[in-house]
């Protein structure tokens, strides 16, 4: 058998996922650690989904994989083996392991991400009024690790209001004692005191995309992140900033939920540091 045969095949599913810079981390992680693996994109289409969890898997002899849009949701009813209680509550799933047997683990690691990025940045939760913008898949990750750390409250705004809706009703099933809201009108996002404010709308990609947030409710005692890291700096992050804010773009969530796949997947500790500079030099070229 050729060294190719026995390489360790890992990799991302979704549609699209061409645009995806998670290889790059990923092998730079394998290589540092000497292993014969490679990390791959495979785009499956909307109705391959069932053969890539019954066939290919098995046949490729992947080991683990990390789950993107639109296969969060639906890639739970697959998982046979362990379920992290970060998917039960969320439903939805970003990271797979194949155990030894075959059975597929499952576990959510966006929201840690998240959160091990604001621990590296000094910003806590507890007490802090939380302003989310958002409530599709990745507001629901990082909602559901911000919920159990006693924020002083949460308020949610999506362009579909049942969305945001619902994304409380879900997480009031978990934290009933949670000061939870989902807010019509914007002008209920006023933060007054210490926050954070979050995007986790694709809004702020295109250049001539709208500032959701109004600059003269920027203060700077409220930290700003923003889960999107193409471009860099977005419209409301070179807003914030100049209003003295202290801000984040969303590459540090991306890294760590990949260091915390890359864990789950090979028990090893994942270089940050090496991880972090791969996805810089492809994303910041
Ligand atoms: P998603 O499931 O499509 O959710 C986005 C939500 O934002 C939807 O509910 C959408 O509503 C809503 N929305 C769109 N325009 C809005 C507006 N003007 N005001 C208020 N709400 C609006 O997408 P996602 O997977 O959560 O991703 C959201 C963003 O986070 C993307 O930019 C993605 O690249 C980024 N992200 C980053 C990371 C990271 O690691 N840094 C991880 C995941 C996602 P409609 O559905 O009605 O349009």
């Amino acid at each position: 058998m050729d060294d190719s045969s026995k390489k360790e095949l890992y990799g991302l599913i979704g549609y699209p996922v061409k645009h995806s810079f998670s290889s790059f981390m990923h092998n730079a992680a394998f290589e540092h650690y000497g292993m014969n693996a490679e990390y791959v994109l495979f785009e499956i289409e909307p109705n391959g989904l069932e053969e890539f969890f019954t066939k290919t898997i098995h046949e490729k002899k992947i080991k683990g994989f990390n789950v993107t849009i639109p296969y969060k949701e639906a890639s739970v009813a697959y998982l046979t083996g362990q379920i992290s209680p970060l998917v039960r509550a969320n439903g939805a799933v970003n990271t797979i392991r194949v155990e030894a047997d075959g059975a597929l683990s499952g576990f959510n690691t966006d929201g840690i991400g998240f959160l091990k990025d604001l621990k590296e940045k000094h910003v806590t939760i507890p007490g802090k009024k939380i302003c989310l913008i958002g409530a599709g898949g990745a507001a629901k990750a990082v909602a559901s690790v911000v919920a159990s750390l006693e924020p002083d409250e949460i308020r949610i705004f999506d362009i579909d209001q049942k969305k945001a809706q619902n994304l409380v009703r879900i997480l009031k099933n978990f934290y009933f004692k949670l000061n939870i809201s989902a807010v019509t009108y914007m002008d209920e996002f006023i933060i007054d005191g210490p926050g954070i404010l979050v995007n986790a709308t694709p809004v702020g990609m295109k250049e001539d995309d709208p500032l959701l947030f109004k600059e003269e409710w920027l203060r700077p005692d409220i930290f700003v992140y923003d889960l999107i890291y193409n471009p860099q700096e977005t419209k409301l992050l070179k807003t914030a900033k100049a209003k003295g804010c202290r801000c984040a773009n969303g590459l540090g969530m991306l890294l760590y939920q990949g260091c915390l796949a890359f864990e789950h997947w090979t028990g090893k500790s994942a270089p940050v540091d090496l991880m972090r500079k791969a996805l810089q030099e492809r994303i910041y070229v």
